[in-house]
């Protein structure tokens, strides 16, 4: 097992389109334990491969702690196929950006698709807090970070904190 490096905004990997998994020989269950470990690392709840540099659709969430005893899940080529009209704000932050919040406006609850990581189909309903973070770590496989998803105001406000964040760790 191994902590990746994660990979913070203004990388291109996390700007990408990530890739379907479509080989599940070899290689996964290695992906998916580095992409668990590196998130418990850094104190997280959810991972998407393409933060560890890895372009490739898959993501892990673990929200036992936040009272969610069903919510570890490791899932590849997650497909939101059902969400709910009805959303929700709160204020979300990513392992990326790391010094930056925002709410963020989400639906409450989704239902995915998705294959395990031995290739097996799975199909999961979710809401509030794990609904979140699915739509969150489904963007990533997007190239979509949370600061897109707020108003263009606010995301003007957020780069600049970004920008004088990035400085001041030079
Ligand atoms: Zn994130």
């Amino acid at each position: 097992m191994a902590v990746h490096e994660i990979r913070e905004m203004g990388d291109p990997v996390l700007r990408t389109e990530a890739e379907d998994v479509e080989d599940f020989s070899g290689g996964l269950s290695s992906l998916v334990r580095d992409m668990f470990e590196t998130m418990y690392n850094a104190e997280g709840i959810g991972l998407a491969a393409p933060q560890i540099g890895v372009s490739k659709r898959v993501i892990v969430i673990d929200l036992r702690r936040e009272d969610e005893p069903d919510a570890q899940v490791a899932l590849v080529n997650p497909n939101i196929v059902w969400s709910s009209d009805e959303t929700e704000k709160a204020t979300e932050g990513c392992l990326s950006i790391p010094g930056l919040e925002e709410v963020v406006q989400r639906h409450l609850a989704v239902r995915v698709e998705a294959l395990d990581p031995k290739g097996e189909p799975v199909e999961l309903e979710a809401d509030d807090l794990f609904a979140r973070a699915l739509q969150h770590e489904i963007d990533h496989l997007d190239g979509v970070l949370f600061v897109d998803r707020v108003s263009a105001f606010k995301r003007r406000m957020l780069m600049k904190k970004w920008k004088k964040l990035q400085a001041e760790e030079e």
